[in-house]
């Protein structure tokens, strides 16, 4: 998917004519990507839509890196979809929380309620196990095996018929032993769905769950909206964690399924031993849904432009100045104009844009904020030397700020100019430090 997305947009911003009917394209090719990627169809509708309005096609300056805006524009989309905004559910320490797993059949139950279990008897909460699956032979071993092996207390029964009376039963005994979290896995699998249905609601009115989780398998693709649904409307589960995130499926049904329910995500299961169970967070879990590389490399790119320049002055004070301390300086010269003096403010600035009007000053500080924000988190905090040891990373930012290879040069020697200026600043407080220090 990520790579599917990433070249429709190569494919745009490689183009000569870079008009609308290219970029409606791109965007036609993006979600044909998210569909296959099972993400549901009225979702892509709504992100085509909200991508448009974002990306006003009109409004970009032929100089901004648009691969990364359009880039951005769906990221921040997909994060939406993926993040409801409300918190999972957090166990309280010293009372009985009871939490009950619901699911179909194979999603993962059993396996993921003694990862859980584990997770939290490490966090130092007193955690057991309840086989509340009384409709498959075997469920209970099952359990018991998994459970025995995480040194987890467990209760079952092997004869019973009685889900809702072994759920009451388990979930009674370990609230008197001071069990802090209580967990009842369930069956997954009826003859008829209205009974499996029927059971979950005997079984939640038996034990009167803190909260519920619904165990959603993620290679289900284009059924996740309607299973988590049907699961919401009947068990109205809290939370959703969502297994066999480490095969091959795409995970546009986990999105599928918060934005239909409006429930967060609360861990993803990445594979059949108990320790892979991770915490999950909308970002990463984009990122990779769009694949790593280059929008890992967006991520840290756009928290990167949210970082303000109280940094530089810390640098500055230490003797440091770095490519990104550079862009920060330029933003704000920027904002305060008139441009040609202010230029003439920082050392070495003045010369380069000599002879030029405030408009063309102002185009060349625009195109070196470019160049800035085309480098990757690790470059911006860099003096800028591994752009002297490799190459290759100059001719990558020059293309993909849209400048070229001089003029990310130039950058950078501008950027050499001001951190001798700060070693001088730097070395004077240092020392006035010390004399303050001294008295
Ligand atoms: P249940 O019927 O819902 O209780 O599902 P189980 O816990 O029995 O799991 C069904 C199968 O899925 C088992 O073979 C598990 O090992 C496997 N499984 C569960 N979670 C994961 C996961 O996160 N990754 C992988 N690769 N397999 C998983
Ligand atoms: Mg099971």
């Amino acid at each position: 998917l990520g790579r599917r997305i990433n070249s429709a947009v190569s494919d745009l911003t490689r183009s000569p004519n870079l008009d609308e009917k290219a970029f409606d394209g791109m965007i036609k090719e993006i979600c044909k990507a998210l569909l296959d990627a099972d993400v549901n169809v009225k979702l892509v509708q709504s992100l085509r839509i909200s991508i448009k309005r974002t990306v006003n096609f009109k409004d970009i300056p032929p100089a901004v890196n648009k691969k990364r805006l359009i880039q951005k524009a769906v990221f921040d989309e997909l994060v939406k979809l993926v993040d409801p905004h409300a918190e999972p559910f957090k166990p309280k320490k010293g009372k009985p929380n009871v939490i009950m797993f619901v699911g179909l059949q194979g999603a993962g139950k059993t396996t993921t309620c003694t990862k859980l279990a584990r997770h939290y008897q490490t966090r130092g909460f007193k955690s057991c196990l309840v086989c509340a699956d009384t409709f498959r032979a075997g469920a209970f071993d099952q359990l018991k095996q998994n459970a025995t092996k995480a040194k987890i207390p467990y209760f079952g029964s092997l004869t019973s018929t009685d889900p809702a009376q072994v759920a009451a039963e388990g979930v009674a005994k370990f609230k008197k032993e001071r069990f802090e979290i209580i967990i009842v896995d369930t069956s997954g699998r009826h003859r008829q769905e209205k009974d499996l249905f029927d059971e979950m609601t005997q079984i939640q009115s038996a034990i009167k769950p803190d909260q519920t989780i619904m165990v959603l398998d993620a290679t289900i693709g284009q059924q996740a909206e309607a299973q988590s649904k049907a699961f919401k409307e009947t068990a109205d589960y809290g939370a959703i964690i969502i297994t066999k995130t480490d095969g091959h499926a795409s995970g546009g049904g986990a999105i599928s399924a918060v934005a239909a329910t409006h429930t967060p995500i609360a861990f993803m299961g990445t594979g059949e031993h108990m320790l892979d169970l991770e915490r999950f967070s909308p970002q990463p879990f984009v990122s990779k849904l769009l694949g790593m590389g280059d929008v890992a490399g967006l991520v840290e790119h756009v928290q990167a432009l949210k970082l303000d320049q109280k940094d530089t002055m810390k640098h500055l004070a230490e003797g440091v100045f770095t490519v990104r301390d550079l862009r920060d300086q330029l933003q704000n010269i920027m904002k305060m104009g008139p441009l040609s003096k202010m230029a003439g403010m920082i050392p070495g600035l003045g010369q380069m844009m000599g002879g030029m009007d405030d408009e063309e000053g102002s185009m060349k500080m625009k195109r070196m904020i470019y160049i800035c924000d085309s480098m990757t988190n690790k470059e911006l905090d860099s003096d800028g030397k591994m752009f002297v040891d490799q190459p290759t990373r100059m001719t990558r930012v020059a293309l993909g700020s849209g400048t070229s290879v001089r003029e990310v040069e130039e950058l950078l020697s501008q950027r050499q100019v001001m951190g001798q200026m700060a070693k001088r600043v730097g070395g004077m407080s240092k020392n006035m430090n010390k004399a303050q220090g001294a008295m």
